[in-house]
């Protein structure tokens, strides 16, 4: 009785705390909803800043701009797929890209990393390979 009562008031703290968390957020995005800037001008940023909250969309912004700091080079084709491997310029470690698969007729790929998994967001990898393909 007594772990029930201890997990109950878990839970519900649990509950208060991530309203108070949403809440802030959504303050937070009504706040800056207005003073959203367009760094890139693309269609993929204009869609992003439709469908994203505008606290994703600042984390979209971010990806893009990391985009910008990958090299990518394709290191496979078959048919309308390809394999990219991204990676840092400035890495001195070997092997530490990422590898990126991409269907050119369907633009429908996946990162090796699963930030899109996770977050429901392309990655930076994703964007720089988008770029070279000029999708962006
Ligand atoms: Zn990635």
């Amino acid at each position: 009785m007594l772990h029930e009562a201890t997990l109950y008031r878990l839970v519900t703290k649990c509950e208060r705390e991530t309203m108070d968390l949403y809440r802030a957020e959504r303050r937070d995005d009504s706040n800056s909803s207005k003073e959203a800037e367009f760094l890139f001008h693309s269609f993929l940023e204009g869609h992003a800043f439709l469908v994203y909250t505008p606290t994703m969309f600042r984390m979209f912004q971010d990806e893009l701009i990391a985009s910008t700091r990958w090299i990518t080079r394709r290191v496979d084709k078959n048919g309308s797929g390809r394999k990219y491997e991204v990676i840092n310029p400035f890495s001195m470690n070997e092997g530490e890209g990422f590898l990126v698969t991409l269907d050119v007729n369907t633009n429908i790929g996946s990162c090796e990393c699963q930030w899109y998994e996770y977050v429901g967001m392309l990655c930076s990898h994703m964007l720089a390979v988008l770029h070279r393909k000029n999708v962006l």
